[in-house]
């Protein structure tokens, strides 16, 4: 039905290049461009579908509203890095394009974790009469529309959600980080946050933890961090009264984390190194393993889901929703480990919704807002099955 634009062929962008060719009857031309257009010539190699590829800095509004005018296409899906979601949404501007992304705008040099320049952009989307969509990814992304289908189908009233992230895998490296580094690791330094009665609560970095007993991996210790689908869907599930995001991480890695904070590897401010200015957490990326050369050696399952309480009928309800995705088999079906598919997946999903019209609007939108009926229908048969459980 239309053409796509994919921004970004890391880890992520090779799944949604590889989804997008699986459906040609909606992705009828594609086009992957990144910052080095070798990595997208051997993605589009792996595929059978023709992918055209380009080079592009995204960093760059005029050099990527050259790659949409010449491309032109309906829909650009941003799987590049935060640090560009505004020159991308600015060329989507200038050229009348809707967007698409899964994970908010961060500046360079301060770790913020916040929609509000993305959602200072909703008047002009909306005058322009095109649609950018937030957070489409697993997490934010599905948990968000696992929580808007259970608030349509199963509840009167949310009270409490906990979103509890699980990657129960092994890749074999004795480190290394399953998405971007550079946001990955500012992602777990950073203070812990929730939200109770109103009010923010904060807390120090990997201070809070509980056990949890994940379904097809089993008893896993999980922290207490803040991630940015917090912030919308304290806007858009009323009645809320404390939601909170968990992610399980093993002794090795947090040991080696603490090491590399310890020796500053992880700071995001520039030092000076023999003369020239560097940021440490960009070295460290450049010599930790590639997220998108994991899958090869990776075994074991992810569960990501939300644990939601709430009323139906005047009476207190709670269930547990989830997605079990295998390593394994993420990398059979297209060369990558299960971290990049729950994110890659549901990116796609999102952007057919609004190829096809089922999603539509003019503006700036989380994807809590939307109906979460067909992205529930797509999730089965695209490869992200889920459940749901009543919990006593
Ligand atoms: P990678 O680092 O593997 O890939 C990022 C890609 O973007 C690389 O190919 C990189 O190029 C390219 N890129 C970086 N800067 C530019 C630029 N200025 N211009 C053009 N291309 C550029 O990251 P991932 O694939 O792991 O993650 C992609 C995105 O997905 C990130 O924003 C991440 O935060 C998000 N994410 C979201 C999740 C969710 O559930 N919502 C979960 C996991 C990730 P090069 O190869 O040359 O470095």
């Amino acid at each position: 039905m239309g053409k796509v634009l994919i921004i970004g062929a890391g880890g992520v962008g090779g799944v949604v290049t590889h989804k997008c060719a699986s459906h040609p009857e909606v992705f009828t031309d594609i086009c992957l461009a990144s910052r080095r257009v070798e990595k997208c010539d051997k993605i589009a190699k792996e595929i059978k579908y023709p992918i055209k590829t380009a080079r592009v800095d995204a960093d760059n509004t005029k050099e990527l509203v050259e790659l949409i005018n010449k491309f032109k296409p309906e829909l650009v899906i941003n799987v590049a890095l935060p640090y560009q979601d505004l020159t991308i949404m600015d060329a989507c501007l200038e050229t009348g394009v809707n967007y698409l992304d899964t994970a908010n705008y961060e500046p360079r040099n301060e770790a913020k974790f916040c929609y509000k320049w993305q959602w200072d952009y909703k008047e002009r989307f909306e005058k322009r009469g095109i649609m950018a969509l937030l957070g489409c990814g697993f997490d934010p992304g599905v948990t968000n529309i696992f929580c808007a289908y259970a608030l349509k189908h199963y509840f009167d009233k949310i009270h409490f959600i906990d979103i509890m992230d699980c990657n129960g895998g092994s890749h074999g490296h004795p480190f290394a980080t399953n998405f971007n580094p550079e946001i990955n690791i500012r992602e777990i330094t950073q203070r812990g946050k929730y939200w109770e009665k109103g009010v923010w609560k904060e807390t120090e970095p990997l201070s809070l933890y509980k056990n949890f007993d994940f379904p097809k991996i089993g008893k896993r210790k999980m922290y207490l961090l803040y991630h940015e689908e917090l912030e919308s869907l304290v806007q858009n599930i009323h009645g809320l009264k404390r939601i909170r995001f968990w992610m399980t991480f093993g002794e090795a890695y947090l040991t080696h984390l603490r090491v590399l904070q310890n020796v500053g590897m992880t700071r995001i401010d520039e030092v000076d190194y023999n003369g020239q200015k560097i940021v440490p957490l960009n070295f460290l990326k450049a010599v930790l393993p590639d997220p998108s050369s994991l899958g090869a050696t990776y075994s074991g399952k992810t569960n990501i889901g939300c644990m939601i309480n709430g009323v139906k009928k005047g009476k207190n309800k709670k269930i547990y929703i989830y997605n079990v995705c295998d390593h394994a088999e993420c990398f059979k079906e297209v060369n990558a480990q299960a971290v990049s598919y729950t994110t890659g997946v549901p990116a796609m999903i999102g952007a057919m919704l609004m190829m096809k019209g089922d999603w539509k609007g003019a503006g700036v939108f989380n994807v809590e807002e939307l109906n979460p009926d067909p992205f529930m229908e797509r999730l089965k048969v695209d490869g992200l099955p889920w459940v749901i459980k009543n919990v006593k």
